[in-house]
């Protein structure tokens, strides 16, 4: 399999990109994003040292936790339904795609009666795409302050999904957005709210991203090669 040969690659622009910027490369965590990908290649992934897998169903995150060793940090980085919270509630590290404070809520409730703290992203559609998920830029504050009120949830940040591109170089305004918007919330000084984390940067702009301050980027294709949806 290529996984190995993939992350090196991948290690190696992470590293130059941190150079370029001057950040430190513990400040940028990498998630193998493993959606339709077979336990086997997550697996190898595993075994090449990755341990934040993020997945976009809340079926198939379930199904792959139980057959990858505990320590693995499971990232669910798709969209989030209402009615799916109580099976992520105690399995999941890390959600990064809450968008309204319905769904907030429903986690809060969930996370209340399992006695455990759910951490979250804001996820925000910073380039106000149709048929995208995510808060507005100009909602994005003002649900980050709702949704601080709420029990046993813990807003750690923000996270976009950037348009597909050619040129990642476009999508450098709305990595610069996303951190604006976490600045003007750091401002606020609201309470339980903490922003150190922006999840930005996919296969195709994840230097772009580091750039601007990414410290998470989800990254699939870049190391378990295209999907394939055919057959799903
Ligand atoms: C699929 C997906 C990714 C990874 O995309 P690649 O282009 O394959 O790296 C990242 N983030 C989200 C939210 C995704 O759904």
């Amino acid at each position: 399999m290529k996984i190995e040969a993939n992350l090196k690659v991948i290690e190696d622009r992470i590293q130059s990109a941190c150079a370029v910027c001057g950040r430190e490369r513990e400040d940028v965590k990498l998630i193998a994003v493993s959606k339709t990908k077979p336990v086997e290649m997550l697996k190898e992934a595993y075994r090449c040292g990755c341990r934040d897998f993020g997945e976009n169903k809340v079926q198939e995150l379930v199904d792959k936790y139980d057959k990858l060793p505990g320590d693995v940090r499971w990232h669910m980085i798709g969209h989030l339904q209402r009615n799916k919270v109580k099976y992520l509630v105690g399995k999941v590290y890390l959600i990064h795609s809450v968008d309204s404070l319905r769904l907030a809520e429903e986690i809060s409730k969930e996370a209340v009666k399992k006695g455990v703290c759910v951490s979250v992203l804001v996820e925000v559609n910073a380039a106000d795409e149709a048929g995208k998920f995510g808060t507005t830029v100009e909602n994005a504050v003002s649900l980050v302050e709702e949704i601080s009120r709420l029990p046993n949830i813990l807003i750690r940040g923000l996270m976009t999904v950037a348009p597909y591109v050619e040129n990642p170089e476009e999508n450098r305004l709305y990595f610069a957005m996303l951190r604006q918007i976490a600045v003007d919330i750091i401002h606020k000084n609201i309470d339980n709210v903490c922003m150190k984390e922006l999840s930005m940067g996919m296969t195709g702009d994840y230097e772009t991203a580091i750039t601007e301050g990414a410290t998470y980027i989800r990254i699939g294709t870049g190391i378990f090669g295209e999907r394939d949806y055919t057959s799903v």
